[in-house]
């Protein structure tokens, strides 16, 4: 990124939700919130620090610099985003149009966003988290399924350290009529959750079965790759899993 396009950067965040304020947590967390949002505001801080404490750790990747934007309903056609078309609303996201980069959380999640447990709101900050984690250290184009995984194993490795209801809300989604790797974009909304939703049940067993050390080993073999197709993509996978990987995830049905 130039300095051109970051003063640019600034200059357009700053215009465009200039009155948010500004809340400052542990480990560095910085969230910026609608005016009257204060109470979604703190959760989302409180989610940041948790993230921003774990993931370093679990990624094997030091922390980037970053803030959250809790957006109001009414602002989130101006909310900082990568291009100009309006993204879809209640989906959170992260982007690097503002510095530092944001992680852009709307007032209210889309309904498409299920299923509706005391884990959703952190698991979506984690994962959208995580994608900033590895922004700045991937830069290989990686399958959809693989580009998806780390994210969705990290807020299932999050949500367990901190004793969220992740087991009801893994027995509350609904099997869709596909698996990981024969899911095609594009896709309606309610598709891609339960891809999502595969994934963070493929990350949650894969946490049960070899631990928390398989996600920085898979981060570190991205992070090595320079061209990665699917039949590699999925040795990637198996490697970092550890012994047994290919034959575990042979078995996974959701695979
Ligand atoms: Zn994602």
């Amino acid at each position: 990124m130039g300095r051109e396009h970051a003063v640019d950067s600034v200059t357009r965040d700053g215009a465009a939700l200039p009155e948010y304020p500004r809340l400052e947590g542990e480990n560095g967390a910085v969230v910026r919130h609608a005016p009257h949002l204060p109470l979604l505001g703190r959760e989302v801080l409180a989610h940041l620090e948790t993230g921003l404490a774990a993931l370093p750790e679990m990624l094997g990747i030091s922390a980037p610099a970053l803030e959250a934007l809790v957006v109001a309903g009414d602002d989130w056609d101006a909310a900082p985003r990568d291009n100009s078309r309006p993204y879809p609303r209640g989906l959170p996201y992260f982007t690097r149009a503002t510095e530092p980069p944001a992680l852009v959380i709307p007032e209210r999640l889309s309904g498409a966003i299920q299923p509706r447990t005391g884990a959703t709101l952190p698991l979506v900050v984690h994962h959208e988290l995580a994608h900033a984690f590895l922004a700045g250290v991937v830069a290989v184009r990686i399958p959809s399924w693989l580009r998806e995984l780390p994210p969705q194993a990290a807020s299932a490795a999050v949500a367990r350290r901190e004793a969220l209801p992740l087991d009801e809300h893994l027995t509350r989604m609904e099997s869709p009529g596909f698996t990981i790797r024969g899911f095609h974009t594009p896709a309606a909304a309610g598709e891609q959750m339960a891809f999502q939703n595969l994934l963070l049940r493929l990350g949650a067993a894969a946490l049960a079965g070899f631990g928390e050390a398989f996600l920085p080993r898979l981060v570190a073999a991205l992070r090595r790759e320079t061209e990665l197709d699917e039949s590699r993509a999925e040795d990637l996978l198996a490697e970092a899993l550890g012994p047994g990987g290919r034959e575990w995830l042979d078995s996974q049905e959701e695979f």
